[in-house]
């Protein structure tokens, strides 16, 4: 963080699109009535940029203003069709490794929902940049898509490292880690695994498991039960929406994109094209975005006088705009902001938390890597594209490993085993997990002969890619298919 002269801390603003610049010039004003320590560095992101054939969304100037400046607040950027595949909030987050996306759900003053008056406040901390979101994606064969869903060691550790620490800042008392680790043992496991390894490093924080269905479940039947929750990030962006949802929607919902490197705040809700430049947008989330990021600098009294005037506003309800009010009855942006800048220094029937310093653990430079104290190479899993039947290519494959170092050990289709048969009753697509055992594997010639079986294989089918089938300190870094003993 740069600090200017006057001791204000500089932040990157980024208004964003449609109504970005209204809820921006609505946040601003209010820090200015507040004198909140900040300085604002201006700077463009989104539609304007991908106009001007920037096809990241982001220009190098901001990428820059960021980086010096390792903090910013964003409005919705839109991805305008016809002009840039990518999406600049995803550049942004990727291109500042923001790992940890902070989304806390808290009953709002005045808000009213099915679920006023449960005590909701919980704070969703979801992983933000691995998984399916990876975005690897490949047409094995003109029927198949994959994608694949990578989830590493180091990414699990520091999101729960981060969840633990934000329980700890905020003086909360447990954290739960959501995933699917039942179904997913290698990949949504890994997160069950590292929480259970890192968890006992807390030892003042309570924690459970849960699976991410019945966490879903949860949130609807009891959500006053939640404190933390850490998940992964498909997982977290559907939790954070739903628990959103509970408290009063999207429009009102803040986040914080967290990193070694750079903080990002923004708004939850998109650029509402409907009412841009109509004086009507609702800059609650926007602010209350830009309030965490005064608590993460630490100006912990500021962002509470803020918090404070926002809530009694909100709980007072005479100036609340269109979107909080019964049809008819909103007022404008311009109203609403006057009214949380009057009731600066008016304290609210809902406290503030008391919040202290979120230290995250900083993650060394370099490219992580474990070397196992065994790694054995045990075969092949060979994707084949075939319009065979599955006791075809079981027979064709079986031949052409004869004399080879390893054998056909079972065929599966889109997960489930197909040969030996089973009796199942699998509707086959043309994409078929052909995996080969080797013979002696401990004789150490398994590449080899893994490629001379590939080569074989491939003039007589056609394969797509393989995967090798290893174990790591004695145990089996692979799954079975279904249906396979
Ligand atoms: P949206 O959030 O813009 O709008 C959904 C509904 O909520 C609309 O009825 C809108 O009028 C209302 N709304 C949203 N924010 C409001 C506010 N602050 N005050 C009053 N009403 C509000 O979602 P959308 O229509 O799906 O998306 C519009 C554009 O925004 C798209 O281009 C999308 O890609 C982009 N988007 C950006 C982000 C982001 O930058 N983080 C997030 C979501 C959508």
């Amino acid at each position: 963080m740069s600090a200017t002269p006057a001791s204000k801390t500089r932040v990157t603003a980024l208004p964003g699109d449609g109504i970005g610049p209204e809820v921006f010039e609505a946040t601003r004003r209010i820090f200015e009535a507040a004198n909140a320590p900040i300085e604002w560095e201006m700077a463009e992101a989104g539609a304007a940029v991908f106009k001007k054939g920037i096809a990241s969304g982001a220009p190098r100037e901001t990428l820059d203003s960021i980086a010096k400046n390792r903090l910013a607040l964003k409005g919705p950027l839109e991805t305008p069709v016809g002009y840039g595949e990518k999406s600049a909030n995803v550049t942004l987050r990727k291109h500042f490794e923001l790992y940890a996306n902070i989304r806390p759900v808290r009953e709002l003053p005045g808000i009213r929902t099915p679920f006023t008056g449960r005590g909701i406040d919980m704070v969703i901390v979801r992983e933000n940049v691995e998984d399916v979101y990876a975005g690897i994606e490949h047409m094995q064969t003109p029927d198949v898509a994959q994608c694949l869903k990578l989830m590493t060691r180091p990414g699990c550790e520091r999101i729960i490292r981060a969840a633990f620490g934000l329980a700890i800042a905020e003086d909360r008392k447990k954290v739960t880690c959501a995933t699917k680790a039942n179904i997913m043992k290698l990949t949504e496991g890994m997160m069950k695994r590292v929480f259970e390894q890192v968890g006992p490093d807390y030892p003042d924080i309570a924690r459970d498991h849960i699976i991410i269905d019945n966490c879903a479940h949860q949130l609807v039947i009891a959500p006053e039960q939640f404190d933390v929750i850490v998940t992964s990030n498909m997982n977290g962006d559907i939790i954070s929406d739903l628990a959103a949802g509970l408290v009063g929607g999207l429009g009102i919902a803040p986040s914080a994109n967290l990193g070694d490197h750079a903080a990002i705040f923004e708004a939850v809700h998109g650029s509402a094209p409907q009412i841009a430049g109509k004086g009507l947008a609702n800059p609650t989330a926007l602010l209350s975005a830009a309030i965490m990021m005064l608590r993460h600098i630490g100006a912990f009294e500021t962002a509470a006088t803020i918090e404070q005037a926002l809530f009694i506003t909100l709980a007072e309800g005479q100036n609340l705009t269109g979107d909080l009010s019964p049809r008819g009855h909103g007022v404008g942006t311009d109203k609403f902001v006057g009214q949380v800048i009057a009731n600066l220094g008016r304290a609210s029937n809902q406290p503030s938390r008391d919040y202290h310093p979120l230290s995250l653990t900083p993650w060394p430079n370099l490219t992580a890597h474990t070397e196992p104290k065994t790694r054995e190479l045990l075969g092949v899993d060979v994707f084949i594209e075939s319009d065979l039947s599955a006791a075809e290519l079981g027979a064709s494959l079986a031949q052409l490993a004869e004399g080879s170092a390893l054998t056909l050990d079972s065929i599966s289709n889109r997960g489930v085993q197909v040969w030996p048969s089973t009796g199942g009753q699998t509707f086959l697509v043309d994409h078929f997990d052909c995996r080969f055992m080797l013979k002696e594997p401990a004789q150490g010639n398994g590449p080899q002969g893994i490629s001379d079986l590939v080569k074989a294989i491939g003039q007589e089918h056609s394969w797509m890619h393989v995967e090798k089938l290893q174990r790591f300190d004695g145990k089996d870094a692979f799954e079975r298919p279904q249906g396979e003993a």
